[in-house]
């Protein structure tokens, strides 16, 4: 309740979750999302269109001004929020952090008048940026100036903002496993850790179905993605899970 918050522990509404979409994803993503983890997060997700804002709620709009931790996703991502709770949770906001799971095994180089090397959190496996930081990125984030920077590197949205963390600010990206896109094998991860992760995705890997092999609820037909039996595992008294006849 909103009387027991204490001051220092997380909440879900100290995180801002903006989810990166498309008008051509609305149905076939967007919709899936607000079934799944989205309807856990209502309050705290904001959409972006193509990099405008579309929030529309009271909360998203205090949560934006008041937020300890802005977290960016892409529509194609599962958000297992204990998990992203818990490990936020070990991380002081009002440091400089830049969480996410590195894009390469290398940092990049951005030949802008003098090279910089730099590490970028992959944007499809989604990252998070403590509000001190976000605050400091101001000059070269907000609006306009994103696209600028962007421009001036020549480089996508998730390098230009390792490139403004890494490059300008000089603030180190926090590596982590625990995010996930469909650019690595998500077959790979193991059953048993998959609810202890904190971002999941899908989608085309060599041409093979990529998704989390996770049995339960529903079949492969009948969740494609496995986000809704990722879903169900984490809330089983969700309406639309299949649940054990009680006798
Ligand atoms: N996206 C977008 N505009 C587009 C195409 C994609 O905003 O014209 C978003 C999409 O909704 C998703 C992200 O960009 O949040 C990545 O898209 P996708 O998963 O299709 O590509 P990939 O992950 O393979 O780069
Ligand atoms: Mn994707």
């Amino acid at each position: 309740s909103p009387g027991s918050r204490s001051k220092d522990s997380l909440d879900l509404r100290d995180i801002f979750i903006a989810v990166k979409t498309t008008r051509k994803y609305h149905k076939s993503r967007l919709q899936l999302l607000s079934q799944t983890w989205v309807s856990k997060a209502k309050e705290q997700v904001g959409r972006c269109f193509n990099g405008l804002h579309l929030t529309g709620n009271e909360a998203v709009v205090s949560c934006v001004l008041f937020c300890r931790w802005f977290c960016h996703m892409d529509d194609d991502n599962y958000v297992i929020l204990p998990s992203l709770l818990e490990l936020l949770s070990s991380y002081s906001h009002t440091q400089d952090v830049y969480l996410g799971r590195p894009s390469l095994d290398h940092p990049i180089e951005a030949a802008e008048r003098v090279k910089m090397k730099f590490w970028f959190a992959t944007g499809g496996a989604g990252f998070c940026i403590s509000r001190g930081l976000a605050l400091k990125m101001s000059p070269w984030a907000s609006l306009g100036n994103f696209i600028t920077t962007a421009e001036k590197i020549r480089l996508p949205d998730d390098c230009t903002v390792g490139y403004i963390i890494e490059a300008l600010l000089e603030v180190p990206l926090t590596h982590t496993g625990l995010f996930h896109s469909h650019l690595e094998n998500l077959q790979r991860l193991p059953t048993d850790n998959i609810l202890q992760q904190v971002t999941l995705s899908y989608g085309g890997f060599e041409n093979r179905r990529n998704v989390v092999s996770v049995g339960g609820a529903f079949s492969l037909a009948e969740d494609p993605t496995r986000f809704k039996t990722v879903h169900c595992l984490l809330y089983p008294d969700t309406e639309w899970c299949p649940h054990k006849t009680r006798h």
